[in-house]
Formats: structure tokens, C-alpha cells, sequence
């Protein structure tokens, strides 16, 4: 297929989410007005919802069968498999070069004084820059607050043949020729490396642009892929732990982030917040295959929202496991024996069919992120209940105006085609906010109205690794 098609089916699927949001927002404040000014205007506005959502299904479902129909379906599963085995070879490669004591190293220390999320996207930070830099990544771990053995424990080392180095470490840029660099962490690095998401290499742009709706994120998680390749004890424990849970499809995994985030990060949000768009999903996958029981793998920090959800939705099979929130909930501030709770509901979460969650976690970032290599696109599979898809140190997230916007309040933004928006946030309602980087103006726009950006920056191209 073209990319411009790849791009249209894409849009098509967007604009009808949008235009949901933005009808459906629409009317529940109608409805807040009308209880005491308009009574009798309640029982359409209801029906406009009721009737209205089977509308929006009903065009989601027939976007979707275009895929499988439009005879493509076979190309995008090979694609996903060539594109992301290619970047394996590359970063197989980068970290095992044929003369460890010759080869420039990138140095890391994984144990970022935060949360296990955290301390992933740090890692894949380290991995990016040693990608860019065509640095060999040694990765440091003795002493991790998640596994004091350390990292290769779990996970295979990030190298079979080059796991340390000799010669004088200098810090971050460094130069050329120096042996070793040691990067900080992301929130101080200077100068700011290039390679850092929403960044994607210009060599493969083009292809991952086809493939996936969110270039950036299948990216981050290509470099997950290469770093959670587990040890044998590790599939052992998660096989276990899928025949423990008898883990089927279709589900949803739910993150619910509660503890030490709410209040400071982020808002509480109740668990029949997240269960209106499990439901959703449901409702949606009923329209293409009867849906016989209605699963969803649940992962919190907060063990109480097991029984919660048990009690509210006695209709759900509720896999997961309140032991693992328990001792997750500690965690945040004392970490040991955390891990293998954290490996099990990251894999479980990305092995659902669509995610349930707050990005603002990095929990569910991840686990999302970890989803892109699992599908050839996964970009539209998520409900997050507060901010977009992001990466922590990244840099703007440019979005081009593909419509002009005539404001109609002091808070709507005055768009012109080809304006550049630093996004900030989707507010689920048909708008965004964000700067217009033309106007300087930060204020909402309708989403629909703008196109991503595909961010390509100039990475090495690893020639030596044959396409
Ligand atoms: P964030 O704070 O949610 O952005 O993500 P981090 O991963 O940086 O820190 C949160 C930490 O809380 C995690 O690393 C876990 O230790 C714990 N945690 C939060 N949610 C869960 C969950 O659903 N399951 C488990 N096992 N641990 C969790």
C-alpha cells in the first residue's frame, strides 16, 4: 500500500473517535444545563447518545474491515516482522562488536533513583544514544533496587560478548574518540542528544511511517524488545503464571495507578472511569465476533480495586492478582521483592488485546510501548484516561495544522494550514491544547485538525547489516 492510503485509513479511524468526542462532549454538557433549566429535553439527549455511540461503533468496525479487506493485511504482518527484525540485527550487532577492547562504549547506570518504568525508559534512553552514538551500551546494574544480583538475572545482558571495558571515562558528550562516555540521567543530560524520542531514524522513517500510526512509539519499542529479552527463569515464571491466570483473549488490561501518584502526578480517577471504556471495548468487539466472556487483566498499585471491580462488575472474569498490588504498593518506596510482580502485570498488560489506563504512569507507557512489537500496529489500541503518549525528556511533540481554525472563545486556538502545535494534551472532547509555535498562542484546537509529525532525525544507517 502507499503511505498516503496507510495515512487515510488511519485518519478515517481518528476522525470518527474525534468526532465521537466531540458530540458526545457536547451533549453531556447539554445535559447538565438541561436538568434544571430543560427537563424535557432529557430523554433525546439520551437518545442521542444512545443512538449516537452505535453510530460511531458502527463506522470504527467498518474502518477496521477495510484492513483486513483492502488485501494488504498480508503485507503489514510480513513488514512488522522484517522491520522489526532488522532493527534486532542492528542493536545484535552495535553490542557485539568484533573487538570488544577496541570498540567505543557508552556507559549507564541503571539504577535511576525512581520506579521500574522509570528505570526502563532510562535504559532505553541509554540504548537510543549508544544506537546514535554507535556506542556499545554497557549497562550497570550490580546493586538495582529492583534485583540486587542485578540486571542479567532476569534479562539477558545487553551484550553476550562485551559486558565491560578499560580506558578513562569521560562524561557526556565527550568526544569521538573517547573510549568511554558515561551519560547521565535524561531530565540534566547536556547537550541533549539528538537521538532522543519522538525521534526516529531517516533511514527507516518512511517504512515505520507506513506500518504504524505512531512512528515514535513502535521505535521505543523495538529498543524494549532488545533489552526484556528474558532469561529461561523468567519465561518459566511467566508461563506459570499464564496457566495460573489462564490467560486468554479477547481482554483488556486495566492499570490502575494509585498510591504515591495521586495528588502529586496525577488525579484519582474511580474505577468505573476505567470500566466505561473496558466496556466500550467490548460493546465495539461485539460488532465483529459474538463476545462470550468479558475478561480484563487488572494491575494496580492499590490491591483494593480488585474487590471493588469484583463487586461492581460481577459480569467480568478478572485475572491479576491483589497479592502483586500489595507488595507493588511498598514497593514505590522499598523495592525488593517487587520485580516479579512488576515482569507479570508489564507482560500481561502488553499481551492484552487494548490497554485501559493512565499515561501519566509509566507503568502503563511502558506496557503500551512493549504492545507495538506485538502487533504491526498497536498505535489506536489504548484508553488513556488523562495525557497523550509520551516519553519523559522528550522533546516537543510537534503536530502541522492540515485545517484552518476560526476561534469562537477567548480559549480556542486561531489555526492556519501548515502551522506548527507543540501538543501538551487531548482533552477527549474533540479538543487539544497546545502552542501554536506561529502565534506563540497556547489554547485548545479541534484534534482533528492537525496531522503528527513525523520526527526524522539523521541516525547511523549500519550498513554493515544486511537489509
Ligand atoms: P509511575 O510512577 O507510575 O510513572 O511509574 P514508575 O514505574 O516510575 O513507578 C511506579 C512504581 O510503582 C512501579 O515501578 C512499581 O514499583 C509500582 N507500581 C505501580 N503500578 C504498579 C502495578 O500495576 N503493578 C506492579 N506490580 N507495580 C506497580
Amino acid at each position: 500500500p502507499s503511505l498516503v492510503y496507510e495515512r487515510v485509513r488511519r485518519r478515517l479511524y481518528m476522525d470518527a473517535e474525534e468526532m465521537w468526542f466531540f458530540v458526545s462532549g457536547q451533549i453531556k454538557q447539554l445535559q447538565k444545563k438541561a436538568q434544571t433549566t430543560a427537563p424535557h429535553l432529557m430523554p433525546l439527549l439520551n437518545k442521542i447518545l444512545q443512538e449516537g455511540v452505535e453510530h460511531k461503533r458502527s463506522l470504527l468496525k467498518d474502518v477496521d474491515r477495510l484492513s483486513e479487506v483492502d488485501g494488504y493485511a498480508d503485507w503489514r504482518l510480513k513488514e512488522a516482522v522484517e522491520l522489526s527484525d532488522l532493527v534486532q540485527r542492528r542493536l545484535i550487532h552495535l553490542q557485539n562488536p568484533e573487538n570488544c577492547e577496541k570498540s567505543k562504549k557508552l556507559l549507564c547506570n541503571l539504577n535511576k533513583g525512581c520506579g521500574y518504568g522509570c528505570q526502563l525508559h532510562h535504559a532505553v534512553y541509554c540504548l537510543l544514544v549508544a544506537y546514535g552514538t554507535q556506542r556499545t551500551l554497557i549497562l550497570r546494574s550490580k546493586g538495582w533496587r529492583y534485583n540486587r544480583a542485578g540486571w542479567e538475572q532476569v534479562f539477558r545482558p545487553v551484550s553476550d560478548t562485551c559486558t565491560d571495558f578499560t580506558g578513562h571515562v569521560h562524561n557526556w558528550p565527550g568526544h569521538p574518540d573517547s573510549e568511554v562516555i558515561l551519560l547521565g540521567i535524561v531530565d540534566s543530560v547536556s547537550p541533549r542528544p539528538p537521538y532522543l524520542p519522538l525521534a526516529v531514524p531517516k533511514d527507516l522513517a518512511e517504512r515505520i511511517s507506513r506500518l504504524h500510526g505512531d512512528p515514535s512509539v513502535w521505535w521505543v519499542g523495538q529498543f524494549l524488545k532488545y533489552l526484556l529479552r528474558p532469561q529461561p527463569n523468567t519465561v518459566n515464571m511467566l508461563k506459570d503464571a499464564a496457566s495460573k491466570f489462564n490467560f486468554q483473549r479477547p481482554i483488556v488490561g486495566v492499570h490502575i495507578r494509585r498510591t504515591d501518584k495521586v495528588g502529586t502526578e496525577a488525579a484519582f480517577h474511580p474505577v468505573d472511569e476505567y470500566m466505561e471504556h473496558v466496556e466500550e471495548y467490548y460493546k465495539q468487539l461485539d460488532l465483529s465476533k459474538q463476545v462470550t466472556t468479558k475478561r480484563i487483566y487488572l494491575a494496580s498499585d492499590d490491591y483494593k480495586v480488585f474487590a471493588e471491580i469484583k463487586n461492581k462488575y460481577p459480569d467480568y472474569e478478572i485475572l491479576g492478582d491483589p497479592q502483586i498490588a500489595k507488595t507493588a504498593a511498598v514497593s514505590t518506596r522499598y523495592s525488593d521483592g517487587a520485580l516479579n510482580g512488576l515482569i507479570q502485570d508489564l507482560y500481561f498488560l502488553s499481551q492484552s488485546d487494548y490497554l485501559v489506563c493512565t499515561f501519566s504512569s509509566q507503568v502503563c507507557r511502558v506496557a503500551y510501548e512493549i504492545m507495538q512489537s506485538l502487533h504491526p500496529d498497536a498505535s489506536t489500541r489504548f484508553r488513556s484516561l488523562d495525557d497523550i503518549y509520551y516519553y519523559g525528556g522528550q522533546g516537543i511533540h510537534r503536530k502541522v495544522a492540515i485545517m484552518s481554525h476560526r476561534p469562537k472563545s477567548s480559549d480556542e486556538m486561531d489555526l492556519a494550514v501548515g502551522d506548527i502545535v507543540g501538543v501538551a494534551g487531548n482533552h477527549w472532547d474533540g479538543y487539544s491544547k497546545g502552542r501554536n509555535l506561529r502565534t506563540n498562542q497556547v489554547a485548545l484546537y479541534p484534534s482533528f485538525k492537525v496531522d503528527d509529525v513525523v520526527e526524522a532525525v539523521d541516525f547511523p544507517t549500519y550498513t554493515q547489516v544486511p537489509l
